[in-house]
This record gives C-alpha cells, sequence and structure tokens, in this order.
C-alpha cells in the first residue's frame, strides 16, 4: 500500500474537539494508504514553554530550551494516538528519539540529516497508525534538539522523503496559500499552485504557513506538498516544481515581517573593507543582516551605513558594533518600528515595470520607503510598521491579486 503523510498544525489538534475532528480525517485516509502522521504542539502550548524558560533567564541554556519546548508536541501526539484507539484504530505516539530522527547543527536550529525507517515500518506492516512528534530530533549523542519554530512543517516533508511517500499534505487552520495573510486582508484569494521557489521567497520573508526550510527540503527531493484546513473540506494549494505550473499573473503573493530593526551607522569613516569588517563580527555571532544601503558622501571620505536585522538581535548588534575596534563611525540610530513588505512572483523576471508600480502604488498612499532589497523574483522594501496593513491593500489592488 502506498504511503501518505499527513501534519496537523496547532491549532489542528488544539483542543480535544479539534483533535476529534483530526482522528476523523486521518480516518478517511486509512482505507486507500498507510497513514503516518505528524502533529505539532497544541497551540500555544510551545510559546508558553519558551516564556516560562524566559522567566527562569534570557539566557536560559539552549540544550534545556530543546528538551523543554519540545514536550509541547509529546502532549499532542499521545491525545491524538489515545483517541485512535479509543475509536478502536491501531495507533501509537512516536518521539524523536523512539524512531530515531537524527537532526545535525546548533540545538534551536537543528536540521534533520536521517530517519531511520526500520521501528516505523514494522509498526505500519502491523497496521498501526504512528503519530510522530513533529518540530523535534536528537543528535548523534542522544541529545533532544529542536529545528525552529514552525518546524514540524520539516519534519513532515522529510518523513515524506525518506518514506517515499506517496503523498504530503499539511493540515492548517487556513485553506491554503493565499495571494497574502487571509487574516489580515479579507480580499486575499487562495492560490491553486505555486512553485517551490515563490513558496519559498513567501515563507522567508513572513508568511509562517509553511516553515521556509520545509520548502527548501521539498524542493531539493522534488516532493508535492498539499496545505489545506483541517476545518473545512476544500481543495487546497499544491506546492510543486514550476514546470508544472501554468499562471498568467506577474505578482504571485505578497509578504510582510513584523519583527525587523534598522540600524544607521552615521559618519563610517571610508576605506576598502570597511563593510566587511562591521559585518564579520555580526555574521560570527550568528545574526543575520539582511536588508543593505550605503550612502557615500561628497568628499569620499565618510560614508552612512544603513542595515536590518531582527529586532530581538538590536540589543546584541549594538554591544558588537561599540565594541569593533575596527571600525570608526560618528553616530548609531536605531528603529524598531519598521516592517518589510515584498511582492513575490516568477512573472516579474519577464515583465518590465514591476518595480516602478510596486513604488508609485505606495508613493500614491504617502507611504515612504526606507530601504529596499530585490531579487529575481521579489522586490522588498521596508517601510513603518504602522502602514503595513495600508501598503499591503494597495499592492494587492494594483497587482489584480483579489481576481
Ligand atoms: P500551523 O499551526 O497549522 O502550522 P501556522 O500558524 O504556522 O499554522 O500557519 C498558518 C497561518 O499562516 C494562518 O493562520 C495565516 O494567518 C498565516 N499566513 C501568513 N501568510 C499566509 C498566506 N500567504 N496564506 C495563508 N496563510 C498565511
Ligand atoms: N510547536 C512548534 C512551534 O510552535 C513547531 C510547529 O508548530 O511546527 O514552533
Ligand atoms: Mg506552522
Amino acid at each position: 500500500m502506498k504511503i501518505i503523510v499527513l501534519k496537523f498544525g496547532g491549532t489542528s489538534v488544539g483542543s480535544i474537539q479539534r483533535i476529534k475532528k483530526v482522528a476523523k480525517i486521518i480516518k478517511s485516509y486509512s482505507k486507500k494508504y498507510n497513514v503516518i502522521v505528524l502533529s505539532s504542539a497544541m497551540s500555544g502550548t510551545t510559546n508558553k514553554l519558551i516564556n516560562m524558560s524566559q522567566k527562569i533567564s534570557k539566557n536560559f541554556a539552549d540544550n534545556e530550551y530543546d528538551a523543554l519546548v519540545s514536550a509541547g508536541e509529546q502532549i499532542s501526539c499521545s491525545l491524538l494516538a489515545g483517541q485512535l484507539l479509543s475509536e478502536g484504530i491501531k495507533s501509537r505516539s512516536w518521539m524523536a528519539w523512539q524512531i530515531p530522527i537524527l537532526t545535525e547543527g546548533k540545538h534551536k536550529y537543528s536540521r534533520i540529516k536521517y530517519i531511520n525507517k526500520t521501528k516505523i515500518y514494522k509498526y505500519l506492516k502491523s497496521g498501526g497508525i504512528p503519530i510522530i512528534a513533529g518540530f523535534q530530533g536528537v543528535d548523534k549523542n542522544l541529545n533532544i534538539t529542536t529545528i525552529g519554530r514552525g518546524g514540524s512543517d520539516s519534519s513532515a516533508i522529510m518523513v515524506a522523503k525518506f518514506f517515499k511517500a506517496d503523498r504530503c499534505v499539511i493540515y492548517t487552520d487556513v485553506q491554503g496559500i493565499y495571494t497574502t495573510d487571509p487574516n489580515k486582508l479579507i480580499s486575499a484569494k487562495k492560490i491553486k499552485n505555486i512553485s517551490y521557489e515563490e513558496m519559498l521567497e513567501m515563507a522567508s520573508l513572513g508568511s509562517k504557513v509553511m516553515q521556509p526550510h520545509s520548502i527548501q527540503d521539498a524542493r531539493l527531493n522534488r516532493i508535492n506538498i498539499e496545505v489545506r484546513s483541517s476545518f473545512v473540506n476544500r481543495s487546497g494549494t499544491l506546492i510543486t516544481k514550476r514546470k508544472n505550473i501554468v499562471n498568467n499573473k506577474i505578482i504571485t503573493g505578497i509578504s510582510s515581517t513584523n519583527n525587523d530593526a534598522k540600524v544607521t551607522l552615521l559618519g563610517v569613516r571610508d576605506r576598502p573593507g570597511i563593510a566587511a569588517s562591521i559585518f564579520k563580527p555580526l555574521y560570527l555571532n550568528s545574526i543575520n543582516v539582511d536588508m543593505v544601503v550605503q550612502n557615500i558622501s561628497s568628499d569620499g571620505k565618510e560614508t552612512d551605513l544603513t542595515f536590518t536585522i531582527k529586532s530581538y538581535d538590536l540589543n546584541k548588534t549594538k554591544k558588537i558594533i561599540y565594541n569593533n575596534k575596527n571600525i570608526n563611525f560618528k553616530k548609531m540610530i536605531f528603529d524598531k518600528n519598521v516592517s518589510k513588505v515584498s511582492i513575490i512572483g516568477v512573472g516579474m523576471i519577464t515583465t518590465p515595470g514591476v518595480t516602478f508600480r510596486m513604488f508609485q502604488a505606495l508613493a500614491k498612499k504617502n507611504i515612504n520607503i526606507q530601504v529596499i532589497s530585490t531579487s529575481e523574483i521579489k522586490i522588498s522594501v521596508l517601510i513603518k510598521s504602522n502602514n503595513v496593513a495600508k501598503a499591503i491593500k494597495c499592492l494587492h489592488k494594483e497587482f489584480s491579486l483579489e481576481k
């Protein structure tokens, strides 16, 4: 029989009533497929656990963080397996260490490298439905690890890869991937098919419906992903390779972030290598620099440099810059009330004028653009956070996404 992987997100297993509904969905597949289930923690649980760790210390040990926050999945998986058992269906929960799901990399941000198939295969053959904990793994020393917030999506894709699943379905609380967050813009439209490339950009640029790593893993392994709702039985979105998609839209979607910070260094004494001197220590401290602009002064001796980082990295960044003996500058200023709004679409590769249309639409609404960055299939602008909703609305209209 063919294998299907079903992943349920936090809201989908957020209450006992929801878990009962999910059991029904699982049952509906079990006649046709060998079902492997991946579950997130019940919604709110992971945040609650993280908050507790923060009350102990802002520098809570990373290995204990992983042991703590991975616990949420143990609860949801055992409740779900228990529900299936109570309905007479053979099922059991599997934590990552019991399989094992092996990860590599640092605590909190590990990546799944290998999944041992033996026990799960045996269990499937015996007619059981395994409920596997998403988000967690173990390293080679059997320490518990986690794979980044929203990581159950990645767990599902990697299980689909290792078990050569026929299908991988991500069940969530919206009906699929929309042109923009449907909880933020009512006229957002469900997308039927979207390419890995566009989905990866949307996810990386703030559309949290899928974790970015999961899309990378799916693209590398050519795994089609169906995203659909566990609340209503409607067709969802297929994430697949570009070749499978016919799309006449220039822009496919709009994403936004809500945790950016802007740092500007005024009067930096300019010399070759100065940008590298500023950014190297940030890189060494795992601080991700995103957008960058540099202006040269008229005499060519000084420069102003602006860049963006995640707002939770701001204090660390300030310290690193002030302590950097290799650079000289007059003043450092920051702004935490900024957000990045991005338009994404493979159509822009072949269509001229997209940048102009984006900037003009924002200008008409009096929205000032602070920093710009582009790639082949996306244009991002940094604007004041309180303009985000207005920006998304006008861009959605400009590129006819509601149609
Ligand atoms: P789950 O718990 O199922 O993993 P998430 O909360 O991680 O669900 O992701 C689903 C949420 O993603 C939706 O409720 C929606 O608000 C948000 N979202 C952001 N951008 C989009 C988009 N373009 N399409 C659909 N949902 C989006
Ligand atoms: N429970 C984890 C989180 O909240 C993983 C997930 O939901 O995918 O980040
Ligand atoms: Mg999620």
